[in-house]
């Protein structure tokens, strides 16, 4: 019988009380050894790969390294392999296979998900200690390259994930999906694309390994992400420069305008206060302060902005940021009062709302307090939707079983500020299935999207363990999973 339809119609916290209770317990013997040196040496092949999707860069290395990925995927027994078009520039390598259907009618389908595509790296601007697309050991013991943890591990993750559970032969109980896709960095296509063919992405359980713990060897599940709108806001005042000792005082200055309606965005404290986003109170972990501080580097003499825990203000309240500011450089700059800026405001904000909802409230709220004397327009917006996970699935609570055992830690349930778009459009098309949000770069250390980013080997492996200790709980004829 399987753990499912043992503790299936049972309710959460009771499942809850289970997992704690195998807590300290070792992983069980059924993982068959993880080959350290395999798994680096495929980390290695696929961070020497500059897979960078972004517009204006080469895209051959990321059809080449799509082509690497989907020989891996074959190597571990999937038959067709295929590469998608999903309407961007590199494609999604997918494969499926199938449970015995004979035997096990109703196994779950399960999606594999990580994205080969890398941010830039530029090693002088980043300050990178080593060659991004070499995978290196430094002398903490970490991993260094480009995507060695986001989300190259996340690849190699999955692929020893389904090995370490005794191969596809042995997983006859459970279909797999596998989605590797292309464009994450860049904001591709593929969360459009999974809306033309919903029958092709259906799943009962989201693994989204994408994302990671905030300490090394302390297992999160995310079950919160905040959406994303971006709005530029755009200010004429002038047809051209004009002298500002001759006309400056009177005549509107553009610049400034922009600078006074950017400033209504937050109050005092520095929280941000747009009428019509809704927040909400936090319950799940927490992230402590101190590690906050320690997470966002702040230079001597700077200090956290905002008011309440970090996780409101992080996970389950809104934020500004400004992120671009078109206007006469410094070095560029004479006496003249500036016809026209344009700033790119960025808006995360909690689920509970759509993004269209928060679109229109940032245009209200830029609209209203224009100021007097210059022109507001709003020449470009983008939305990506916020997600809440049902942490109750059954599916959930045994994936968080499962990292809990391995571990030898309590899974925390836990939000994130940032966004993934690609998440709410799976949501759409299969709601009741449980999304689980992990990984193995850690928040401290792992300095994703930055240089010298960087991956813990044993942070890596317990999640390669869990995800195989949760393919194993899955097994509808296995009793092994009973608590000691
Ligand atoms: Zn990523």
């Amino acid at each position: 019988m399987s753990y499912l339809r043992k503790f299936g119609m049972q309710p959460t916290t009771e499942l809850m009380e289970e997992i704690s209770k195998v807590v300290n317990h070792p992983a069980r013997s059924f993982i068959a050894h993880i080959d350290r040196e395999e798994l680096l040496e495929d980390l290695a092949r696929l961070v020497s790969y500059p897979s960078c999707s972004f517009e204006g860069f080469d895209i051959q290395p990321s059809l080449e390294c799509a082509a690497e990925v989907a020989r891996m995927v074959e190597a571990v027994g999937f038959a067709d392999v295929e590469l998608i078009d999903v309407g961007g520039r590199a494609p999604v390598v997918w494969a499926e296979h199938r449970a015995d259907e004979t035997r096990y009618p109703d196994a779950p389908t399960l999606l594999l998900y990580a994205h080969y595509d890398v941010q830039p790296a530029p090693v002088q601007e980043q300050g990178w200690r080593t060659d991004p697309y070499v995978l290196t050991k430094g002398g903490d013991g970490r991993y260094y390259g480009r995507g060695a943890a986001d989300d190259k591990s996340g690849i190699v993750a999955h692929l020893h994930a389904i090995d370490s559970a005794g191969g596809l032969e042995a997983l006859d109980y459970v279909n797999l999906k596998i989605c590797f896709e292309g464009e994450e960095e860049c904001l591709g296509t593929l969360e459009e694309y999974v809306a033309t063919d919903p029958q092709r992405f259906a799943a009962d359980a989201y693994l989204i390994f994408d994302l990671g713990n905030i300490e090394v060897g302390k297992p999160m599940l995310t079950s919160a992400l905040r959406g994303t709108v971006i709005v530029d806001v755009e200010v004429a005042a002038l047809r051209q420069e004009i002298h500002s000792g001759v006309f400056g005082g009177p005549a509107p200055d553009a610049l400034k305008a922009l600078i006074m309606l950017l400033a209504t965005l937050w109050d005092a404290h520095g929280n941000t206060v747009i009428e019509g986003i809704s927040d909400f109170e936090w319950t799940g972990g927490s992230y402590p302060e101190e590690l906050f501080r320690r997470d966002v580097g702040l230079v001597e003499g700077a200090d956290l902005v905002g008011t309440g825990s970090i996780e409101n203000r992080l996970f389950s309240r809104p934020s500004a940021s400004i992120i671009g500011l078109d206007a006469t450089p410094v070095a560029q700059s004479s006496n003249v009062v500036i016809p026209r800026a344009k700033a790119r405001v960025s808006v995360r904000f909690p689920h509970g709302q759509t993004a269209a909802m928060v679109t229109e409230a940032v245009i209200t709220h830029l609209t209203a307090h224009a100021p007097a004397g210059v022109v507001v327009t709003f020449p470009y917006t983008l939305e990506a939707g916020a997600f809440a996970a049902h942490d109750e699935g059954n599916l959930y609570t045994l994936f968080a079983r499962a990292m809990s055992e391995v571990f030898g830690v309590q899974t925390q349930v836990m939000g994130s500020g940032a966004s993934i778009p690609l998440v709410a459009a799976l949501q759409k098309i299969s709601p009741q299935a449980d999304i689980m949000l992990y990984g193995a770069s850690d928040l401290g250390q792992s300095n994703i999207h930055g240089g010298n980013e960087s991956v813990d080997l044993s942070e890596l492996v317990n999640m390669i363990k869990s995800e195989a200790l949760f393919l194993h709980y899955l097994r509808p004829d296995t009793d092994d999973i009973i608590i000691p």
